[in-house]
């Protein structure tokens, strides 16, 4: 477990700046959801924390570790993307155990660590399938095993259901819920859907042309808005 802490964090693309400043304190352990409009910079925040964007200015710290310059490999996270980018050639297991077996993990390390992960989501009579003949949340939970077996400090989520039709979304985001209960780790969930953000949250942050509006429990942001734009987002009665 760890937390996540983002000091005086600036992302700028060639000379427009697209995260303005951004202060931050997630705790470990809590599932924190980034919400905000298409293009309020959730991307990019999240792919700054994972180490998949360079800082411009400012710092990212995991777990107490200044890794502002560290590579995504050291930093003990793990990405779940919308699209799932599994390996179509390869069978659920080989796909669930491919990064283990690129970092040169024993093959009965990864055979135990590929079927925990099954086993958690539900995989184990889908091991010898091809990502052809799975549904999209079977897809979906397979990308989640992928990260579920690099045993991660933290897992950033990005739009991970918004492929998904509505009723499979509402049965995915309980699963993922259970999930973080069962796992217990610091989990960051990008969505610009309100009520996955209401439904999943200890801890929003609602975002807004690439800084931060409010960041708080779905209750205080629902009671205590503190403007309009949180109000509007998050639907208060104001
Ligand atoms: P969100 O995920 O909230 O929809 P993004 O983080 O993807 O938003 O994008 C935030 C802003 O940064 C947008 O204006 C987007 O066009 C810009 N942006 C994102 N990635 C790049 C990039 N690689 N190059 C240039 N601009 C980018
Ligand atoms: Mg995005």
């Amino acid at each position: 477990m760890a937390d996540v802490k983002l000091s005086k964090l600036v992302k700028s693309f060639g000379n427009i700046e697209v995260i303005h400043g951004v202060d931050l304190q997630i705790n470990s352990g809590e599932f924190t959801v980034f919400v905000g409009p298409s293009g309020c910079g959730k991307s990019t925040l999240l792919r700054l924390i994972a180490g998949l964007e360079e800082v411009t200015t400012g710092m990212v710290e995991i777990g107490g570790k200044d890794v502002t310059h560290l590579e995504a490999a050291g930093r003990g996270i793990a990405m779940v993307f919308q699209s799932y980018a599994l390996y179509p050639h390869m069978t659920v297991e080989e796909n669930l155990g491919f990064g283990l077996k690129m970092n040169g993990v024993d093959k009965s390390v990864i055979k135990e660590k590929v079927d925990h992960a099954a086993k958690i989501l539900q995989l184990g009579d889908y091991m010898s399938r091809k990502p052809k003949a799975l549904s999209g949340g079977q897809r979906q939970r397979v990308a989640i095993g992928r990260a579920i077996v690099r045993n991660p400090e933290v897992f950033l989520f990005d739009e991970p259901l918004s492929n998904l039709d509505a009723e499979l979304r509402v049965e995915m985001r309980l699963e993922i819920g259970k999930l973080h209960q069962q796992l217990g780790n610091t989990m960051i969930y990008v969505t610009h859907d309100q009520v996955e953000a209401m439904t999943m949250a200890d801890k929003i942050v609602v975002l807004r042309a690439g800084h931060v509006e409010q960041h708080g429990s779905p209750l205080e942001l629902y009671t205590h808005p503190q403007n309009l734009f949180v109000a509007g987002f998050i639907g208060s009665p104001r």
